[in-house]
């Protein structure tokens, strides 16, 4: 955005704000759409719950929402999202939440153990269940594997256990890690996959989807290869081996990252041992709680970066150490009103963020 935008924005709403621009929503899905031709996209409403953004998303071209809890049900449902559309992709749910979820009409959900299956047994003419596959990928910001997921030698045992208890299996599902830049571990998953499928066939049990889950990386500070350049190999992978499935993905941070931008002030500022400390509007327990959770840092711009450089740090409102976002920073003098902004602030930010201190979480304006 023009900082110059920002300004007046931030003159009209005050700060901290989020701007959520509907134009770089759509470009994200379709951008996604693109580089993954063929495969189903179900946003992983974990990642940013807003109901402007989901409701952007529920108005693009065959979209579908990845749903985990009830409250994310009643989301999606408030914005407009029919039942057909939405996974439920939690591996552990109390019999209420499954009832829950079968009473909107959702059909498909996600087990990795013999327990969760044996949950199934009594709507096992209603549910369709994906297996989830764990896959390690200790490179990554987020390991979405170390909870969840059976191991790849263990997954065709517990398809064949509930195949055996009468139940529905209709795929295997995986999450190769959260912003992993390294489309291989895809591969290394749908490796796993054909193999388990191949048996499975063997075994009558007719596999219809394979779940490619989300991980999609985008730019922080450092630029991810672009987002075409990177589903490349998997797309051939599954134009090769996987041609008679339905093929679907559970894209979060790609989809939401994107979309929103942070504008925050300078509240005050102290020297301290000769480091300018600027404390801002928006912090660690707000909408940078992406720093805490997601271990991600977000691009940061000035109104103007000229003029003599100090050593700064950039802290948070709340009376918490902690609560400090960038440390030995080089930065202009800035003024008290001061605004800056942050980029790549949609994913895992208000999506975590509180309202501890007393400090109420940014305002939401959607923008272009
Ligand atoms: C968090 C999560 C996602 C989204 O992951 P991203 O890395 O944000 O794309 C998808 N599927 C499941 C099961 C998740 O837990």
């Amino acid at each position: 955005m023009e900082f110059t935008r920002v300004q007046e924005l931030v003159a009209e709403h005050g700060t901290p704000i989020l701007f959520l621009s509907e134009s770089r929503s759509r470009e994200a899905y379709r951008n996604l759409a693109a580089a993954l031709p063929g495969v189903d996209l179900y946003y992983a409403v974990k990642s940013n719950a807003q109901p402007q953004l989901i409701s952007i998303l529920e108005t693009e071209e065959r979209s579908f929402f990845d749903v985990c809890t009830n409250g994310e049900i009643d989301i999606v449902k408030r914005c407009g999202v029919r039942a057909e559309r939405c996974l439920h992709t939690h591996p552990i749910k109390r019999d209420s939440d499954i009832r829950y979820a079968l009473d909107y009409g959702i059909k498909l959900f996600v087990c990795d153990n013999e327990d969760e299956l044996l949950k199934f047994i009594p709507y096992k003419n209603e549910a369709g269940i994906l297996i989830r596959m764990s896959i390690q990928n200790p490179g990554c910001l987020v390991n979405l594997s170390q909870k969840f997921g059976v191991a790849p030698e263990k997954t065709y045992d517990l398809i064949k256990k509930a195949h055996d208890m009468g139940l529905c299996v209709k795929g295997i599902s995986f999450h190769a890690g959260s912003q992993n830049e390294n489309p291989l571990k895809y591969i290394e998953a749908l490796d796993y996959c054909k193999d388990i499928c191949g048996r499975a066939a063997l075994a009558g049990i007719n596999i219809e989807i394979i779940d490619i889950g989300g991980g999609f990386p985008i730019s922080y500070l450092t630029q991810v290869l672009p987002i075409a350049s990177f589903c490349q190999p998997i797309v051939e992978y599954i134009s090769r081996y996987f041609t008679n499935y339905r093929i679907i993905a559970e894209p979060g941070r790609v989809l939401s990252g994107p979309t929103m931008t942070l504008a925050t002030k300078v509240m005050g500022r102290s020297l301290r041992n000769g480091v300018w400390w600027y404390y801002l509007d928006e912090g660690i327990y707000g909408s940078f709680s992406g720093k805490m959770f997601d271990h991600a840092d977000y691009p940061m711009f000035l109104g103007s970066m000229g003029g003599e450089r100090y050593n700064s740090v950039l802290a948070g409102p709340t009376c918490d150490s902690i609560d400090v976002l960038y440390e030995n920073i080089s930065l202009p003098l800035l003024e008290i009103g001061d605004v800056l902004v942050f980029e790549s602030m949609g994913a895992y930010t208000v999506a975590s963020a509180s309202n501890f201190n007393g400090f109420p979480k940014a305002k939401i304006v959607v923008v272009e």
